[in-house]
């Protein structure tokens, strides 16, 4: 049986907020962690290497954990406000499959290709800018074109 598209978007947001919350606490864990103090000077070297590891795993655990909340806190906005599931772009209706396999999505599969077509041809200029190749392509359109991505 199909369920409606709204009553889908509403399981999507128990989902995102049951996610959000572990994140959460998760990220409460890390920053105890980073916070933890050390012994300075009376561990050995090996002791400080594992700390300064272990501190570097940490934040870069909480990097990645704070974006993922970051996305999950737009999306339950975006619910919020009613706009969740249309394409930022486009403004069509993101399919319901596209949406619960990666909730967060805020693009259409045909503008996040546009997109992504865009951000490569920008990159590729960016590089042959930078090795100061002569460019076929003026300075405007450039910009122009690192706009749009
Ligand atoms: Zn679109």
């Amino acid at each position: 049986m199909r369920i409606p598209r709204a009553q889908a978007i509403r399981n999507l947001k128990f989902t995102l907020i049951r996610r959000r919350d572990a994140l959460r606490s998760a990220l409460a864990k890390d920053m105890d962690l980073l916070q933890e103090p050390r012994n300075n000077g009376v561990g050995n070297v090996v002791d400080i290497a594992i700390d300064v590891t272990q501190d570097d795993i940490s934040s870069q655990l909480a990097e990645v954990e704070s974006r993922e909340l970051t996305n999950i806190e737009t999306a339950l906005e975006r619910i919020r406000d009613g706009n969740y599931g249309n394409c930022e772009q486009c403004e069509e209706a993101i399919p319901l499959a596209r949406l619960q396999t990666l909730p967060y999505v805020t693009l259409c599969i045909g503008c996040q290709r546009r997109k992504k077509r865009l951000a490569t041809q920008a990159s590729r200029l960016e590089v042959r800018w930078r090795r100061g190749r002569t460019l076929n392509i003026s300075s405007t359109s450039k910009a122009r074109l690192l706009q749009r991505v």
